[in-house]
């Protein structure tokens, strides 16, 4: 026999679900369950294409009162000794350190459901056990049985034994806390809550009392094994969809929408599919794995991650995809590339595309939730797939600068409101609503009554590249190029600004060599109404937000030159020039310049550059105006 130490990251897992994680300990049921409808899964898959392997696939659980143990045994597929080293004795899954982190620190000790979403149910049996043994036996005849023991703490015992069946052999001895997950009533409870439909029998022994008050005992199963996709929407309970959803996802999290699919003709496949309602909160950790749907073939089960049948942008999707048309001795390998799961794939991109538009006209409010969860996911697809892009633009919601903060809308709400005289879609984007609404290059829209979407999320900078117009017009950003007016306004103000231009050619002259350094042009234009300038870029230079994301990622990239553009009509510009004309020399003209730029930065949200000089600047300029 052997002693291991576990590796640090179970000694710490343990060492939080022994000790925190209170509350729903049934759970620990429906993972071991799970665990051994996988191992039968995988069992059965075998079985396809060697006969030998086909066993009376079943699941039993059995307490034990006296010995106040509970064993949850299978004739799955089983453990060979470095499987067991490998599977249970460290958390090969990635995303466990964080996933550990993210507990400690949220303090999230009522979740352990968290604990399936990283793949490490088997450890839950430690919330009600004080000691857990593995039997385990592979089919091979080569591999020996094994039997793990552990007590949860720092280490495990591994030795051979002689279990003769194959399968895995479970044995949780409960806390005396704990007892009640003995009693046959509460484990059939558990396992019809979460395991109704596992595709095996889940047998219990039944006790019934005679008239002579003596036992006799027989075996009862207590699952009713209907595949839950088989089934017609009308007749399924929604206990029965959330449940089902559970086993999925892992968790106790609701879902939004289950959708279901029963797809005929030349691509024959049902399906269910589950809209969750909350984000797993790893989905945007850097070694986050989508997990794509379950594939059956024929109610056989295939692979519990077909990461083709969805599409990355789908990735919060929990489902199973039955087919009647692939072979059933299909291999997973065969089904990359494979032609009837990209239809399937496409199908099913379809659907949910259209229950979220059925959801965004239908239950707004149900959606804007949807979206605030997802929405940073859901728009990846404009960038990538091409064929649904309408679609998915169509889907996206956006705060613009009249809603209230926090409601969105969508771009079709922003074409239907929008006035007769404007012909293009506007957008900005920033960091963060508070930070863009106060940018003078919004005061003309303000002005003009035309709203400006707000385009906040990270993301948005990305995708807005595979977003040049929507419903057959153009996206612009009001911060990039020029103003293109309409053409009964346009004389009045190109003869405004051609007589600015010229006016205070000696002010855009010195501005310009004085801040040469920044500014790669000083020019007057009509975006202004209340602000002196501002600072814009020219159509295709990146924007001071994506400039902020690369720094933040230690990009690095080259300081981008921005245009420097004057408000013709503010009484600063006037002053400025006055001074300049007065005296070329004024010591104080290049305080104002260094000024003048550092406040169209801060009014858009850019950090100014030197907050000292500019703090220094300001105070001067303040002294010599009360002086
Ligand atoms: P998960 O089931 O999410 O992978 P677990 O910690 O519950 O995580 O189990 C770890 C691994 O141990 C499983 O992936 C599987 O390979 C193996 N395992 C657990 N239970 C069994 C079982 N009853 N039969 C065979 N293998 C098992």
């Amino acid at each position: 026999m052997a002693k291991k130490q576990f590796k640090t990251e179970v000694r710490q897992l343990l060492d939080l679900v022994i000790n925190s994680l209170y509350s729903n300990k049934e759970i620990f049921l429906r993972e071991l369950v799970a665990n051994a409808a996988d191992a039968i899964d995988k069992a059965k898959f075998e079985s396809l294409t060697d006969s030998s392997k086909v066993r009376d696939w079943q699941i039993k659980i059995i307490p034990d009162k006296e010995a106040k143990t509970l064993k949850i045994i299978d004739n799955g597929i089983g453990m060979s000794e470095a499987e067991v080293i490998e599977n249970i004795g460290t958390i090969a899954k990635s995303g466990t350190k964080a996933f550990m982190q993210q507990l400690e620190e949220a303090k999230a000790v009522n979740s352990p459901e968290l604990i399936g979403q990283f793949g490490v149910g088997f450890y839950s049996a430690f919330m009600v056990a004080d000691k857990v043994i593995i039997e385990t036996k592979k089919a091979d005849e080569n591999e020996p049985a094994v039997r793990w023991e552990s007590n949860g703490t720092g280490s495990y015992d591994i030795s051979t034994c002689d279990k003769t069946s194959i399968g895995t052999e479970i044995t949780v001895y409960l806390k005396e806390s704990e007892e009640l997950f003995l009693e046959s009533w509460k484990i059939s409870d558990i396992i019809r809550k979460y395991s109704d439909f596992i595709a095996y029998p889940i047998i219990v022994p039944k006790v019934t009392v005679n008239e002579d008050k003596s036992e006799t005992i027989s075996e009862e199963i207590i699952n009713s094994q209907k595949a839950i996709w088989l089934r017609k929407p009308s007749e399924i309970t929604d206990d029965e969809y959330k449940s089902f959803f559970g086993h999925l996802s892992h968790s106790q999290g609701n879902y939004a929408k289950a959708i279901h699919i029963n797809a005929e003709g030349t691509n024959e496949f049902k399906s269910l599919l589950f809209i969750p309602e909350t984000m797993p909160f790893n989905m945007f950790m850097p070694d986050f794995q989508k997990d794509g749907l379950q594939l059956y073939v024929k109610r056989v089960f295939i692979t519990d991650k077909c990461k083709d049948l969805i599409p990355d942008y789908l990735r919060f999707i929990k489902g199973v995809v039955d087919s009647s048309d692939l072979p059933l001795n299909v291999s997973r390998e065969i089904l990359q590339d494979n032609a009837i799961i990209g239809r399937i794939q496409k199908a099913v991109t379809s659907k949910i595309l259209a229950e979220l538009k059925k959801m965004q006209e239908n239950e707004p409010e149900k959606y804007q939730k949807f979206f605030k969860e997802f929405g940073k996911v859901l728009k990846e697809g404009i960038h990538m797939d091409y064929l649904n892009q309408e679609k998915v633009k169509a889907l996206a919601m956006y705060e613009t600068m009249n809603t209230e903060a926090g409601k969105m809308i969508s771009l079709t709400d922003y074409v239907n409101a929008m006035p007769e005289n404007q012909e293009d879609i506007y957008f900005i984007t920033g960091d963060s609503r508070e930070h863009i609404i106060a940018n003078p290059a919004l005061e003309y829209f303000r002005n003009k009554g035309f709203d400006v979407v707000f385009m906040t999320d990270p993301i948005d900078e990305w995708i807005i590249q595979s977003m040049m117009q929507f419903d057959k017009k153009l996206l612009k950003n009001v911060a990039k190029g020029e103003i293109i007016l309409k053409d009964e306004e346009r004389e009045a103000e190109e003869k405004l600004l051609k007589e600015a231009a010229d006016k205070y050619k000696d002010l855009t002259e010195f501005l310009q060599k004085t801040l040469d350094d920044k500014v790669k042009e000083v020019r007057f234009s009509s975006r202004l109404v209340e602000s002196p300038c501002c600072l814009v870029g020219d159509e295709h230079s990146i924007s001071p937000q994506m400039e902020r994301i690369f720094r933040a990622m230690k990009e690095e990239i080259p300081v981008s030159k921005r245009i420097m553009e004057l408000n013709p009509k503010h009484p600063l510009i006037e002053g400025l020039n006055k001074l300049l004309q007065a005296n070329k020399d004024d010591e104080n003209l290049r305080d104002y310049a260094e000024v003048l730029l550092d406040q169209a930065l801060l009014a858009e949200g850019t950090p100014v550059r030197d907050t000292l000089k500019f703090s220094k600047n300001i105070a001067k300029l303040m002294v010599n105006a009360i002086k």
